[in-house]
């Protein structure tokens, strides 16, 4: 009896239906908030998880986010049970590491995962497929799920006091397992040379710590850890070793910094010393992925190192690479090609004759660029037959300040663009600004994860999953008008102020609908601010009318932005609100 019952709720019900008749339940007949009778408050429905998987602090971790996220959504408490379980947390060494199963044993649902990390992804799934209205719901998905990405990473550009930078651990901490539930398996972070004069700056140890405490955060959720590096170090390098400046006739390879000559002996000296004690401040912290980038800040057009990414940048990053390898055994190496032959010289032909002659020391190959995807490795192959991996720009386009005006979904952007390269690409990093585009982080995170699931498809998930069950459609549809309105303010088009004030009276309209957790979710007050700010701003009176202002300061709390700021570029990231101050900033 007590299984047919489970069955028939894991089908049909909710878990205080499975509580019903067993010892320790109550009856709540689908409220998710504790009823009164009379005067006697009745218990709150349990959650009874037994914990199969071998001891394992990622499994630990695990469960407390599953306990977490259930909780905030609902009244039912989580709690670890040997017998009488609704809910099975396993490993299954059968499985490829990243994978998950979900399936029915004995009445339970039983997440397995390839590994800890891949149970982690499992109760991720598990989380966005049940439903919390009222009662809790547990997932009707059953099925097993492997990724066919297999670096499905996350690009944190962490400056200008943006969220990454400014906000505090916790938070960060907290989004950071959020990614992980989507898919994310890899972290980039980058150490900001380029802003410093020295190890000895006095901003160089702050950063540093930054770096290191993203290390430790990600490893500790069983993500690998990655940074950057190229051939521009701090502002105080010696002048004498400096690159040959880049020509650039389309101004979009950026010759920013102090780029150094690595064909110059002293300047190979001081770009392996800097690396060298990079690699010694992240040893106790780990590195597992080093990401070489030529251009935007690197390059040399000197004769020695010319034509530059077939030639000194990719004898620098074998360097740097072997070098990392002395610290960590296992480090893996991604070169990037973005901004290759721009230009056309010759750079992705030149890598693959290079790749073809020797190969032991690169594992991806990163393409992107600014708009379309470049076709060399489309048409030609990618250069040593390596994996190639993405970098989608998620947070700039059609949107200025970044994250200004609040959310800034582009589903159908980023389904365009991954249909170009969805057959070639095996996972990659976005390039990320701030939390306002967590939703294009879950599309292509799970672009990665499942190269046929559409834009759409996990936009439905996400909404059921952070505002509830019966709103997935109304959100569609404000997403499609907030793309439709970033698309003609790119391209400096008219915008549809009919559909725009259409946007914000609909969110007023789920706003009322929403239960309290999803309301006061940060993910759905981004969306329902930026309806305000379009429809004041393309509709209204502008962004100086009191609903602008009161919308943009709200955003300023969410983002942690500085109301008065010395960072020269925090207007880069910080909502226009027209009394917050840049004592240094360009305009
Ligand atoms: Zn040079």
């Amino acid at each position: 009896m007590l299984v047919q019952d489970r069955r028939t709720f894991l089908r049909l019900a909710g878990v205080a239906a499975v509580g019903a008749g067993l010892p320790g339940y109550a009856a709540m007949e689908g409220t998710g908030a504790p009823k009164t009778d009379g005067a006697a408050k009745e218990p709150e429905a349990e959650i009874r998880v037994r914990v199969e998987a071998s001891p394992d602090p990622l499994v630990t971790r695990t469960f407390a986010i599953l306990k977490d996220r259930i909780q905030q959504r609902c009244s039912a408490r989580v709690v670890e049970a040997a017998t009488g379980a609704h809910l099975i947390l396993a490993t299954d060494s059968g499985l490829p590491h990243d994978a998950f199963r979900m399936e029915e044993v004995d009445g339970a649902v039983r997440i397995a995962g390839g590994s800890p990390r891949g149970l982690l992804y499992g109760v991720g799934k598990f989380l966005r497929t049940s439903r919390y209205d009222g009662a809790f719901q547990a997932s009707a998905w059953r099925g097993t799920s492997v990724p066919q990405g297999s670096l499905r990473g996350m690009y944190f550009a962490s400056h200008f006091h943006n969220w990454y930078h400014s906000a505090p651990e916790p938070e960060i901490s907290r989004y950071m397992e959020d990614l992980a539930l989507w898919g994310v398996n890899a972290v980039m972070v980058i150490f900001p040379m380029i802003n410093l004069q020295d190890w000895n700056d006095p901003q160089a140890e702050p950063a540093m710590a930054m770096v290191r405490q993203y290390a430790k955060t990600a490893r500790g959720l069983g993500l690998q850890f990655a940074t950057g590096i190229n051939n521009t170090m701090f502002i105080g390098a010696p002048k004498g070793i400096r690159a040959t400046p880049l020509p650039d006739p389309t101004h979009r390879r950026g010759n920013s910094g102090h780029p150094i000559c690595p064909s110059h002996p002293e300047g190979h000296t001081y770009l392996m010393d800097n690396a060298r004690q990079l690699f010694e401040k992240l040893s106790d912290a780990g590195l597992d992925i080093l990401v070489h980038w030529p251009y935007d800040e690197g390059g040399c057009a000197c004769e020695k190192c010319q034509p530059w990414g077939s030639n000194g940048y990719l004898k620098l990053s074998r360097d740097m690479t072997e070098l990392g390898r002395k610290y960590f055994p296992n480090l893996k190496s991604v070169l990037s090609t973005w901004m290759f032959d721009t230009p056309p010289e010759g750079e992705w032909q030149g890598l693959t004759d290079a790749l073809a002659r020797e190969n032991g020391w690169v594992d991806y190959i990163l393409a992107d660029s600014h708009e379309d995807f470049p076709r060399y490795p489309i048409d030609s192959g990618v250069p040593g037959k390596l994996p190639l991996l993405n970098f989608p720009e998620i947070s700039m386009w059609g949107n200025w300040p970044w994250g200004g005006v609040g959310a800034h979904p582009l589903p159908s952007r980023f389904q365009r663009l991954w249909d170009q390269v969805k057959q070639a690409v095996q996972g990659g990093f976005p390039y990320s600004e701030g939390i306002y585009e967590d939703m294009n982080k879950a599309v292509v995170v799970q672009f990665y994860w499942d190269r046929d699931r559409t834009a759409r498809a996990t936009l439905e998930e996400y909404s059921a999953y952070e505002y509830g069950s019966g709103v997935a459609g109304d959100v569609m549809a404000i997403v499609e008008t907030l793309e439709n309105s970033a698309g003609c303010a790119q391209r400096k088009e008219p915008v549809d102020t009919e559909a725009v004030k259409r946007a914000c009276e609909l969110a007023e309209k789920v706003n009322a609908r929403l239960p309290d957790w999803a309301r006061q979710n940060w993910r759905w007050e981004i969306l329902r601010l930026r309806t305000v700010l379009d429809r004041e701003r393309f509709a209204g009176d502008g962004l100086e009318t009191p609903a602008a202002e009161a919308a943009m300061t709200r955003l300023i709390e969410i983002y942690h932005c500085q109301m008065e700021t010395d960072d020269p570029y925090h207007h880069r990231v910080r909502p226009p609100l027209k009394r917050a101050l840049s004592r240094h900033g360009e305009y």
